[in-house]
């Protein structure tokens, strides 16, 4: 499927998002400002692509979104909102703690905003924010301030550490 890049009108969020079937008529929530528009209203723009996906469903008809981790089979829920996702650690603000021993992970090392859509589906856009380790989303890292729709099944890389994303 297609990498493309749009333009939140309101706010001038670049985000990239997969063209999916139907996505003429899809309303685009904007991360950054929760401004929704309609994807015709949204301007493209043109980036450097890379990616090479696979039809896989980007939103949760449950209504649930987890992260789960390969090495140790933990399950980490993502709850609706902002998660600050990061090591675990006494002084770690972040939201969703991870329990391991991989210490490249930061405290806070990324973040995973969960979007309500229009329909009552959830979404989920990940961001490195600005962390200076890396971030990777199936082996493509996340530059500056990008955030991405995350797909089913997306292979979340922070560190040594890998994470399947469970949007079903
Ligand atoms: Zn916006």
């Amino acid at each position: 499927m297609e990498t493309i890049h749009i333009k939140c009108p309101n706010c001038g969020k670049v985000l990239r998002l997969q063209r999916a079937p139907g996505i003429e008529n899809m309303t685009v929530p904007c991360p950054a400002c929760g401004v929704r528009t309609p994807f015709l209203q949204c301007k493209q723009v043109a980036l450097p692509q890379s990616g090479n996906k696979t039809e896989l469903p980007s939103y949760s008809k449950t209504g649930r979104v987890s992260l789960i981790d390969r090495t140790t089979g933990r399950t980490y829920e993502l709850p609706e909102g902002r998660n600050n996702v990061g090591r675990a650690h006494a002084t770690s603000n972040a939201d969703v703690q991870i329990f391991t021993t991989d210490q490249g992970m930061s405290r806070v090392h990324s973040t995973m905003q969960v979007i309500k859509t229009a329909s009552g589906t959830m979404r989920c856009v990940i961001s490195n924010a600005n962390n200076k380790n890396a971030t990777l989303v199936n082996g493509e890292k996340l530059e500056g301030e990008d955030e991405l729709y995350l797909q089913n099944g997306d292979i979340i890389k922070m560190s040594h550490s890998e994470f399947i994303i469970d949007i079903s």
